[in-house]
């Protein structure tokens, strides 16, 4: 039997049904898993994907986007294939996409969170296991160093530090990517310990998030506090959440003396916090970590695996120790902001060894 999902130049290819899956080159049919610039690209003519990921990838990808939305769950039918979106738990929208045609189902993740702990990302539906024959998973942190801690310990480091700042009388200014990390720490902190602003990077997705019904706390810009020293008045006890790219740039400045952090999954990394030249790195990651993929995997009871996004061949080595049949895709995936571009081989990795 043919395989369901194949490997093409422009990206995941089902031929049963003539579409890909968040294919890197403009085609005619996508199905996209959700709005992170890795995997939503300008220039397909037809786009499904899940609705509530509607208004993100309209600001995207242009008011004029050709959308089909659909509800988590609900099939469609295309050319025989049947097509349903399931949650990923890793942002707004994010869905993996199942596909069943001639008996046979294969899931492709996307991007999906899932850990040790039992927990979820509070602004999106949590991972949901969809049994399959064959599933394509991302692999983003699949190597056996990264495990998350649980999200409330890193919120309470958070916390801590934006409370001493506050007390100290300086802006603590977090940096994580505009879309997804950001709404996932603005719900996530105490936001009684003082004012938050936010970049106008992010101000919008917080408006598509809260325009969907996900809670966050109040935000404003910096162009809305008032100027000269009523700004740094108001600014003294502020947690300000910015994209990386502000880091030491002319926008960061206008903080005056201001402690900075990060958050990132990379973080995780022993150096990458002084390599980023923040005081801060908090590991917090919207991706599963090397617990959270194999238990991803193994609920879906698939008996093939195909790994994407890097880190694939230890990934690969450990499914075929299991008795899997596991193999990878080079696809164009990863890299999305927030989380840094992957280090190429992380020098003060431990040797890989089974986990157990
Ligand atoms: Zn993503
Ligand atoms: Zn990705």
């Amino acid at each position: 039997m043919d395989d369901l999902i194949t490997l093409r130049p422009a990206g995941l290819y089902c031929a049963a049904g003539d579409f890909y899956i968040d294919p890197w080159r403009p085609v005619h049919r996508a199905v996209l898993t959700h709005a992170h610039a890795d995997h939503a690209r300008a220039g397909h003519a037809h786009v499904l994907a899940t609705a509530v990921s509607e208004g993100v990838l309209r600001s995207r990808l242009g008011a004029g986007l050709n959308l089909q939305g659909l509800a988590y769950g609900e099939p469609v039918l295309h050319q025989g294939v049947r097509i349903s979106l399931h949650p990923a738990g890793h942002v707004l929208g994010s869905a993996q996409v199942r596909v069943e045609h001639g008996g046979q189902v294969w899931v492709a993740s996307g991007d999906y969170f899932l850990s040790a702990h039992d927990e979820r990302n509070p602004t999106c539906p949590p991972f949901e296991p969809v049994r399959c024959h064959c599933f394509i998973t991302e692999s983003t942190f699949g190597l056996p160093i990264y495990r998350w801690r649980p999200q409330a310990d890193v919120f309470a480091d958070i916390d801590a530090w934006w409370r001493g700042n506050a007390a100290a009388g300086r802006p603590s200014l977090l940096m994580a990517y505009s879309f997804g990390k950001a709404q996932r720490l603005l719900a996530g902190v105490d936001a009684g310990i003082g004012p938050i602003v936010v970049h106008g990077a992010v101000q919008p997705l917080n408006a598509a998030y809260r325009a969907v019904g996900v809670a966050l706390p109040p935000t404003q810009l910096l162009t809305e506090l008032p100027d000269g020293p009523a700004r740094a008045q108001a600014l003294r006890g502020a947690l300000v959440v910015a994209p990386p790219a502000v880091h030491a740039s002319a926008w960061a400045r206008k903080l005056g003396d201001f402690s900075d952090g990060f958050a990132s999954g990379w973080m995780q990394l022993r150096g990458a916090r002084r390599r980023q030249g923040v005081d801060r790195g908090f590991v917090l990651s919207d991706h599963a970590d090397w617990p959270g993929l194999q238990r991803a995997i193994a609920a879906t009871g698939a008996e093939r695996v195909i790994v994407t996004h890097g880190q694939e061949a230890v990934m690969v080595r450990w499914l075929r120790e299991q008795g899997l049949d596991a193999a990878s895709f080079r696809t164009e995936f990863g890299g999305e902001g927030g989380e840094l571009p992957a280090p190429a081989a992380p020098a003060d990795a431990p040797p890989v060894a089974d986990p157990a």
